[in-house]
């Protein structure tokens, strides 16, 4: 492995050596801080780009190849370096220029919550997952996500999250989908877009990944990617722009993946034309770990930095730079974007000051977001609430007697105390461990309702479990789904027998309730037989508490899905994840990332298709629609106008029932035939509080984002003049008020 990042630190200038021999002169000094750098750069009331160039021009070409590469990754034997021990404990680390004031970039992977804090001998709060999170449709939820994720990271000392993912629920089975956003570009680029703008504010260099169509785990490292133009810039490239229109986020990170022939990380349309020319991207373009396999061909695509090693940005492209292989323009874009990002997100004005984080309020903060997330599926003859009638409850399966399950991989947040449930023999969390937070449903419901007499039952044997629920006045069975970064789904079902025991528990009590923690969607051959069904998702570090608040009525549902549940995998658009020839080579684990094969290739040829566009071209029928949750009341919509001159819509919503609550309100699309794209997009949506009774006009603008068409021959968006249909409901099939607009 190439170490040219020691090489290189010990070819010092003269202005380098000075300022080396005023360090250690201060060093002399316990407790006496640099001399605070001084440099046009540093006046913190010029624009980030401007210092961004005055840094440049003071930086040797050591120095800027230092900037563009990484230095190993922590924890990760096969991946250290000489400097990796500076890195935290993180995922990456990126030098600075101390001279110049310019700090490293200290990475730290934090999806939903920053990771590895346990190896650290720290703590962090885990959210529920980023998928579970866009159930919410909740801008200001997704703030306060990005808010404390990025407040965690300052309070460990790092400067960079490696979090953002917003890559479309193309394939259910991803086993990544809890990672990401879910199936629609609107919804998906809009959140994650608000939670990187909280997370950036807080001083931390926010980013946004995997760019792009990582839609899947299998091959992850080798497979191409197959898509028509149009139909990458309208679904998975439309999410990300949205969301680097709404978060600015200074970095992005591009994907294992190839697309249509090339590597993402060095792929001329996606990164050049897209990226950095159509979108006027100004920050930096970072690989995914391993994700580099260029150096003059990476570097004209437009990667600025290689993670987390310099096989192809240390040493080799400095002699590319020498010999005119690399122009040394595009060397100076690249160290520029670098600094740009450091700039624009503050951490060179504001140095990270380790503390303690706000164990508390963090908790609170889980929860709210729990509680938001959470989607009730199905809830026959009002089996919840749990009111005061129900006396004993039979809880079944799941561990729900000690936690709640977690998503693992790179976003694996740490659970207090270790992985509750010992997994071969180990309690520690350890990659791809099947990790349970210790947040028990059994404690918290039993706070909650101290009157009854609650029971669990591991559910490892049916017979044993049903004979619990047969005396019970309610049955809760937890279901639960493993899923992590590199790996996919063989199926939507819930693994290990859990159907059975769920028809077993609900044959013998028909008030039997499911409550789902999954990273994407299952499949319920049992759902006419049981009464209710909860979506926990990966509920977090304070999901017991949510989900006993939503079980007993004191929060009223409010979630509804950001992704198709099909009905079964024959009516995805690939009933089948092809596997890998015999062969080929992808690893995939922690360790290298070590694609290099050829041939392997999934062709995304329902286009523009995703998610519930597919159900309604083909006519399937799903198990539940995108957009779909149930609440504890009623709404009812009327009085739908529109405005063609402003692109909006007014309509009422009214609470028809007795409880308060808050539903989301949901706009839909359709486009004038000559669009030639026959299925309804999502708009616009509107978090809407009511009382009981209570009625609220609300006015919602349609996204401009979604009512244009992609052209592939003029290379850009533009609006097919005509007809317009707009539809108005609480789901993507659920529409009560339709209208049409004529616009240009
Ligand atoms: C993942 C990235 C992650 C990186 C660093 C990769 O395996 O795909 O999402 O940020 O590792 O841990």
């Amino acid at each position: 492995m190439p170490h040219s990042a020691l090489k290189s630190s010990v070819v010092l200038t003269t202005a380098a050596a000075l300022a080396l021999a005023a360090v250690s002169v201060s060093a002399q000094r316990p407790h006496a801080r640099p001399e605070p750098v001084k440099g046009p750069w540093m006046d913190a009331s010029l624009p980030p780009d401007q210092r961004a160039d005055l840094a440049l021009k003071q930086m040797t070409l050591d120095e800027k190849i230092a900037m563009l590469h990484g230095n190993g990754m922590a924890h990760v034997q096969e991946w250290e370096m000489p400097l990796t021990y500076q890195m935290n404990g993180g995922a990456g680390l990126v030098v600075g220029v101390p001279r110049l004031g310019i700090p490293p970039i200290v990475m730290s992977d934090a999806a939903y919550g920053v990771r590895s804090s346990g190896d650290n001998g720290r703590y962090s709060t885990a959210l529920p997952s980023n998928f579970a999170s866009a159930n919410s449709w909740d801008t200001n939820s997704a703030c306060e996500y990005g808010k404390l994720i990025g407040t965690e990271l300052r309070n460990q000392g790092f400067t960079m999250t490696l979090g953002g993912g917003v890559n479309l629920t193309r394939e259910p089975r991803n086993g990544r989908t809890f990672e990401y956003m879910g199936e629609d570009p609107l919804l998906a680029g809009t959140l994650v877009g608000n939670r990187i703008k909280c997370e950036q504010a807080q001083h931390v260099i926010g980013d946004i990944k995997h760019y792009a169509v990582n839609d899947q785990e299998t091959g992850r490292n080798i497979v191409d990617a197959r898509i028509s133009r149009r139909a990458l810039q309208e679904t998975d490239l439309l999410a990300f722009h949205i969301g680097i229109n709404i978060g600015h986020p200074a970095a992005v990170m591009c994907s294992y993946n190839r697309i249509n022939g090339d590597y993402a990380c060095e792929n001329t349309y996606t990164l050049h034309d897209v990226l950095k020319g159509q979108w006027q991207f100004p920050g930096f373009v970072l690989s995914d770990w391993g994700g580099t396999h260029s150096t003059a061909k990476a570097s004209a695509a437009g990667l600025d930095n290689e993670q987390p090693l310099d096989t192809y940005y240390g040493d080799v492209l400095k002699t590319a730079v020498e010999q005119h292989k690399v122009p040394m323009s595009d060397l100076d874009d690249h160290v520029r974007r670098m600094l740009y990002g450091e700039f624009v997100s503050g951490i060179v004005d504001h140095p990270t000051q380790k503390s303690v984080p706000d164990v508390e309020a963090g908790l609170e903060t889980a929860r709210h977001m729990e509680e938001k997330s959470i989607v009730l599926l199905k809830n026959e003859h009002a089996v919840l609430p749990l009111g005061p009638k129900v006396r004993t409850i039979a809880l079944i399966g799941g561990h729900a007697d000690v936690g709640m399950i977690s998503g693992g991989g790179s976003a694996q947040v740490d659970p207090p105390g270790g992985n509750t449930v010992a997994v071969n023999g180990r309690k520690g969390g350890f990659w791809q461990a099947h990790v349970y937070f210790p947040t028990s449903p059994l404690k918290a419901l039993q706070a909650k309702m101290p009157g009854a007499r609650i029971t669990y039952t591991s559910g490892d044997d049916p017979a044993a479990a049903a004979a619990a629920a047969r005396g019970a006045d309610v049955a809760i069975v937890f279901g639960t789904q493993w899923t992590s970064e590199g790996m996919d789904l063989s199926s939507l079902s819930l693994p290990d027998n859990q159907d059975a025991l769920i028809e077993q528990v609900a044959s013998a009590n028909k008030n039997t309730v499911v409550v789902l923690e999954t990273g994407t969607a299952v499949t319920m051959p049992w759902l006419p037989k049981v009464a209710g069904v909860v979506e926990a998702w990966y509920a977090g570090s304070a999901g017991h508490h949510a989900l006993a608040n939503v079980l007993t009525g004191e929060v009223n549902p409010t979630g509804k899905l950001a992704m198709t549940f099909p009905a079964s995998e024959a009516d995805l658009p690939h009933p089948t994840i092809a596997h890998l020839a015999p062969g080929m080579q992808d690893t995939s684990s922690s360790g290298v990332n070590t694609g290099t094969g050829t041939g392997y290739s999934v062709s995304y040829d329902e286009g523009l298709k995703v998610g519930y566009k597919w159900y309604e071209s083909e006519h399937k029928q799903p198990l539940f629609p995108f957009g779909f949750g149930l609440s504890y009341t009623t709404y009812a919509y009327s009085g739908l106008k529109t405005d063609a001159s402003a692109k909006s819509v007014t309509f009422s919503v009214k609470n028809t029932g007795k409880r308060a609550g808050t539903e989301v309100a949901e706009v839909y699309a359709t486009l004038p035939d000559a669009a030639g794209e026959p299925f309804q997009r999502l708009a616009g949506w509107q978090r809407v509080d009511l009382q009981p009774g209570e009625s609220k006009t609300v006015t919602v603008m349609l996204a401009p984002d979604v009512l244009q068409v992609f052209d592939e021959g003029a290379e850009r968006f533009h609006m097919v003049p005509g007809t317009y249909g707009v539809r108005v409901g609480g789901s993507s099939a659920d529409e009560p008020l339709k209208a049409t607009m004529e616009l240009q």
